[in-house]
């Protein structure tokens, strides 16, 4: 039996554009952990699936391609990190195409599986953020620091917009809160976090009195 491991995890949670990553970005960046973001690895295999000319309803197809492609996971400054077949997605992973198509790659039961062993390998070398859409309902599901993170629709609209991206964040929502594998869903335990009239540094602020009430030990500033 190996000896547990003394990393933990912060989960963030919640809807497109509600301010998770850069929630998580700017959290982990005070308190010196290394920020893991769950949706650039469904948004990378969606990449290479449209790469492939494959259909992301075809589930066969997808499963088929899992079983020959290398997913190379790592971190650099603190951020995490994705290869495919030694390629780097860059800014194709945020593309309209990937944003229109990644939440049915997402609801593969198999494509799950796969990504949620390499989200928790993160905890083998690091302490961690991760933000996603099941980080504390399934993936550290024991974690006792949550925070599902989110914001009115007219903010989180206008949040897309503003960096001039094309993506129908109500569409991805209710696709992926009604999929039957994984759900986006309040876990247990976890506090909510409504970022809508917040500026970055309060957001972090607010998040970091949660992560304190449920008992990571932080000295004060
Ligand atoms: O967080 P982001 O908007 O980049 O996530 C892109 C998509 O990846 C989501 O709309 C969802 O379909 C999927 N996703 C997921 N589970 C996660 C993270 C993302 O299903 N933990």
């Amino acid at each position: 039996m190996s000896a547990p491991h003394t990393h933990f995890a912060i989960a963030l949670d919640g809807p497109a554009a509600s301010g998770k990553s850069t929630l998580a970005k700017n959290l982990a960046a005070r308190l010196g952990l290394v920020m893991v973001n769950s949706g650039a690895m469904y948004r990378a295999v969606t990449w290479k699936a449209l790469k492939e000319n494959i259909s992301p309803s075809d589930n066969g197809a997808v499963v088929e391609m899992l079983g020959r492609i290398t997913i190379t996971t790592g971190v650099k400054e603190n951020l995490s990190t994705i290869e495919i077949d030694g390629e780097d997605p860059g800014d194709a992973l945020r593309s309209e195409e990937v944003n229109a198509n990644v939440s049915a790659i997402s609801a593969i039961p198999e494509v799950r599986v796969l990504l949620v062993n390499l989200q928790r390998d993160y905890l083998q070398g690091h302490s961690i953020v991760m933000e996603g859409r099941d980080i504390g309902s399934v993936v550290f599901p024991d974690t006792p620091y949550k925070i599902y993170v989110d914001a009115a629709e007219h903010v989180r609209a206008a949040r897309r917009s503003q960096v001039g991206e094309i993506d129908s964040v109500a569409a991805r929502d209710a696709a992926d809160s009604k999929r039957n594998t994984s759900p986006l869903v309040i876990a247990e335990g976890a506090t909510v976090l409504d970022t809508s009239d917040h500026t970055i540094e309060s957001g972090v602020d607010a998040a970091i009195d949660i992560l304190r009430q449920q008992g990571l030990p932080l000295s004060r500033p």
